[in-house]
């Protein structure tokens, strides 16, 4: 059987893509090295914070919103919360980073944000500790959304729709036959199909690299802590984002929902490959330096370690993702380099790689995503 489409990678992005293109009558085909909603990649650990003022860079506010509207179709369909918004409090110097960016993507697109002092900051979350001359801006629809869940819920659209799905087999090769391509798969099967999406997460240094895009694999630790007060429960305490000096990197979190305060760094740790990830916790390297930023923030949210699990940030050149058809075949449209901000967007890139496999181009503004800006 020939396939409409082919979607290699099946975790955050490839699972939307998969869903979409079934949702809109494609036969399509999904292929997965691992299990459904595994561990391995970049998409699981139980909370992936959602925002709109997007300090990085305004062009992705519209992105943003679009995905917020359908992750509220996607529950709708599964029938579970899978976006929680409760919040999301950034806190810097007001010329840091996360500071000026938050203000500038707000203003260019009228989103909600108060400025807090610190004294309203105290009233509302008194265990805080703000340091001098830091000031806080909170989002009232930043959040939260459940990767594993959402993952779920993807694989259970595309399913409903008709959508092929193989598991623990991996894509070995490709090549294009003239018609469209055909993969070769580690259990030896060969499928063929018009369209081909890759989505191959921290998987895509080599086809990346092969059309010039330098993809760097980062190291990444989400650590969970028991803290040992409740001024840090869910839902009301909130998400939070603090750029500080003497940090390695920002430090973001996410309150108590019944399994601790889950903190990490964004944005710090060695470079690796996806095939040879340390997996193994080290204490002293991966959990104190979280939990003694943590506790300079949130006295007592670090109070005894919980739980580790090593992630991975797909990192471009620019920390700007890749969607975009390959520059020497066009059917082949390439999803990846999400640089550790891509989940949030995951039903709206399943909207785009839709977009690109079976209509040949996108009504979202995705310029600033493209191959061409690597090799100009
Ligand atoms: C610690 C951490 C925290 C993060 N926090 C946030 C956050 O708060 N907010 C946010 O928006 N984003 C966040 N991100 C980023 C976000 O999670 C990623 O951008 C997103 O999950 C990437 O999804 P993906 O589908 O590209 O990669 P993955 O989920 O890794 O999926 C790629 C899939 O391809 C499969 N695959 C690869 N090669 C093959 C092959 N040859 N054959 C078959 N299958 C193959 C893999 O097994 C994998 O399942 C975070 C990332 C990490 C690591």
């Amino acid at each position: 059987m020939n396939y409409d489409v082919a979607i290699v990678g099946l975790g955050g992005m490839g699972s939307a893509i998969l869903a979409e293109c079934a949702a809109r009558g494609a036969s399509v085909v999904g292929v997965e090295q691992f299990g459904p909603v595994h561990d391995r990649g970049a998409s699981h650990g139980k909370t992936r914070m959602i925002r709109k003022a997007y300090f990085e860079n305004p062009a992705y506010v519209p992105l943003v919103l679009r995905a917020y509207e359908l992750w509220r179709e996607l529950e709708q369909f599964a029938g579970e919360e899978i976006l929680r918004t409760i919040g999301l409090l950034s806190v810097g110097a007001e010329t840091s980073g996360i500071i000026t960016g938050t203000r500038r993507a707000a203003v260019e697109h009228d989103l909600r944000i108060e400025s807090l002092s610190q004294a309203e900051v105290k009233a509302r979350y008194p265990a805080l500790q703000l340091w001098k001359d830091e000031v806080a801006l909170f989002e009232v629809d930043g959040g939260v959304v459940d990767p594993e869940r959402a993952v779920g819920a993807q694989l259970k659209k595309a399913k409903t729709n008709g959508a092929e799905m193989r598991f623990e087999v991996a894509m070995k090769n490709w090549h294009p036959t003239g018609l469209g391509f055909e993969l070769e798969l580690s259990d030896g099967a060969r499928i063929s199909a018009t369209k081909l999406v890759l989505a191959l997460g921290p998987w895509f240094q080599a086809t990346l690299e092969s059309i010039g895009i330098r993809l760097r694999v980062q190291r990444n630790v989400q650590v969970w802590f028991s803290p040992g007060t409740r001024a840090y429960d869910a839902p009301g305490f909130p998400a939070f984002l603090v750029e500080r000096p003497g940090l390695p990197a920002p430090l973001y979190g996410f309150p108590d929902f019944g399994d601790g305060v889950k903190a990490a760094f964004h944005g710090f740790g060695d470079l690796t490959d996806a095939n040879h990830l340390n997996r193994e916790i080290g204490l002293a390297r991966d959990v104190e330096p979280v939990a003694h930023a943590l506790e300079q923030w949130m006295p007592g949210a670090a109070q005894s370690f919980r739980e580790a699990k090593p992630c991975m940030y797909s990192l471009t050149p620019d920390e700007n993702f890749v969607i975009d058809r390959h520059p020497e075949h066009a059917d082949l449209i390439l999803c990846g380099g999400f640089s550790g901000h891509g989940f949030k967007f995951a039903p709206v890139i399943g909207e785009i790689g839709a977009d690109l496999a079976l209509d040949g181009g996108s009504r979202q503004q995705i310029d600033f995503l493209s191959i061409k800006r690597f090799r100009q």
